[in-house]
C-alpha cells in the first residue's frame, strides 16, 4: 500500500500561530496577511477552528448582542457610496428628524425583553456639533439611561470638539460606534466629504472623555485583502472595544449597487484574521450578515464573532431577534454578557501588538 504524503506546512503555520494568539501573544502584519490570503477551504477551516479556540479563551461562551435604532434618517450631507442614507443618491430610503422619546424607549423594551445588552442611537447626519440638537441627544441618553433597560450607545458621526464628546459622557453615554470602514488607503474611495483623518480625531476625543469605541468596517466594497488587514490593525491601535464587522448589502441607487457579493468562505475566513490580530475585542458581526451568509450565519461564531447585532439595520432588514437567540442556544452561546465595563479586554504583559501596526494614532493627537 502506497502512503499518501500530507504536507503540514501550511497546517502547521496556522497552528503555531493559533497556538501564539492563544498564549498572549501577537500575530504581525506579515504573517496576518498570509492569513488573509489563504485559498484552500481545507486551510480555510482550520484557520476557522482556532480562531474558535481564541474566541473561546478570551470571551468564553458569552454573546454580546446590541440592537440600533435609527435616530434620524436620510438627507445625509455625506456620500459614503455605500449608504442608503446619502443625499447625493436616489435610493428611497426613509427621512426623518431626530427621534421622539417613545420609539427609544420601545427601542428599550424590546431590547431587554430579547437580552439584548445596548441600543444605540444612531444619526444620519455628519457630525455633531454644540447647540440644540445635542441637548436634544442628551436628553434621548438620559432618558434610555434612566429606563434602566439597556446600555445607551450613540453613534453621530464626527465631533470636531472636545466638549461635545464631554457632554456626550456626562448624558450617559458608554460606547460611540464610528467606523474607520476601511483602511487608510481605501478609504478615499468609500467617502469623499470626510476625511479618514477627520473618523481618527474624533475617535480621540470620544476616548479622551473615557468614552468606549465602537469601531470596525465595511468588506466587500472592492478592498483588497490588505486592506482588510491594515483596517484590523489600525482598530487595534486605536483600541477599539467592539469591532463591527459589515459586510457589503449593495444598494440599488448607490455607487456600490453592482458590486459582486464576496463568497461566505472569503467572509468567514475574514472573521477569523481579525480575531487572531484582536483576541480580546468583541467582534461583532452587523449589516449585511442574513444576505450574504445565508444558512451559514451560524458559522461566524466557529470564525471568531462574538457579538451580533440584532433586530433590523438602519435601511435593510435582518432575521426576528427570535431566530437569532435560538441559533446561540443550539450552540451553546450565552446572550447574558456582562464583561463589566470590557474590563475582559485588558491585557497583561506582551501581546500588544504595537510594533506591528500603522501609526495612525500619532495623526490624531
Ligand atoms: S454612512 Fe453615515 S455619514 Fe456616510 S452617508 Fe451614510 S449616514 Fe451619512
Amino acid at each position: 500500500m502506497t502512503e499518501t504524503l500530507v504536507d503540514a506546512t501550511t497546517h502547521a503555520r496556522i497552528a503555531g500561530l493559533g497556538a501564539r494568539v492563544l498564549s498572549g501573544g501577537a500575530v504581525a502584519r506579515e504573517e496576518a496577511l498570509w492569513l488573509f490570503k489563504l485559498e484552500d477551504s481545507g486551510d480555510i477551516f482550520d484557520l476557522l477552528s482556532w480562531a474558535n479556540r481564541i474566541r473561546e479563551k478570551f470571551k468564553g461562551n458569552k454573546i454580546h448582542l446590541c440592537s440600533i435604532v435609527n435616530a434620524k434618517a436620510g438627507a445625509c450631507s455625506e456620500n459614503c457610496n455605500f449608504c442608503a442614507q446619502s443625499s447625493f443618491y436616489q435610493t428611497g430610503s426613509p427621512k426623518y428628524g431626530f427621534v421622539d422619546p417613545e420609539p427609544v424607549q420601545e427601542a428599550a423594551d424590546e431590547a431587554n425583553r430579547n437580552t439584548v445588552t445596548a441600543v444605540g442611537l444612531v444619526a444620519a447626519w455628519k457630525g455633531l456639533n454644540e447647540g440644540p440638537m445635542l441637548d436634544e441627544v442628551c436628553d434621548r441618553v438620559r432618558e434610555l439611561k434612566a429606563s434602566g433597560k439597556t446600555r445607551p450607545d450613540v453613534s453621530l458621526g464626527i465631533i470636531k470638539n472636545q466638549k461635545v464628546a464631554d457632554r456626550l459622557k456626562e448624558a450617559g453615554v458608554e460606547c460611540y460606534g464610528h467606523n474607520l470602514e476601511s483602511s487608510r488607503r481605501f478609504f478615499p474611495t468609500t467617502c469623499t466629504t470626510h476625511t479618514y483623518d477627520d473618523r481618527l480625531e474624533t475617535i480621540g476625543y470620544l476616548k479622551k472623555a473615557g468614552i468606549k469605541i465602537c469601531s470596525g468596517g465595511i468588506i466587500g466594497m472592492g478592498e483588497t485583502r490588505e486592506d482588510r488587514c491594515d483596517l484590523a490593525f489600525s482598530l487595534k491601535e486605536i483600541g477599539a472595544n467592539v469591532v463591527p464587522v459589515n459586510i457589503l448589502n449593495p444598494i440599488p441607487g448607490t455607487p456600490f449597487e453592482k458590486n459582486e457579493p464576496l463568497p461566505v468562505l472569503e467572509i468567514l475566513k475574514t472573521i477569523a484574521c481579525f480575531r487572531f490580530i484582536l483576541p480580546r475585542q468583541e467582534i461583532m458581526i452587523a449589516g449585511g450578515r442574513t444576505v450574504n451568509l445565508r444558512d451559514a450565519q451560524s458559522m461566524i461564531f466557529m470564525a471568531g464573532a462574538s457579538a451580533l447585532m440584532v433586530g433590523n439595520y438602519l435601511t435593510t432588514l435582518n432575521q426576528p431577534v427570535e431566530k437569532d437567540l435560538q441559533m446561540l442556544k443550539d450552540l451553546g452561546l450565552d446572550p447574558n454578557w456582562d464583561s463589566h465595563g470590557f474590563s475582559d479586554q485588558e491585557e497583561t504583559g506582551c501581546g500588544c501588538g504595537k510594533e506591528n501596526s500603522e501609526t495612525e494614532m500619532a495623526t490624531a493627537k
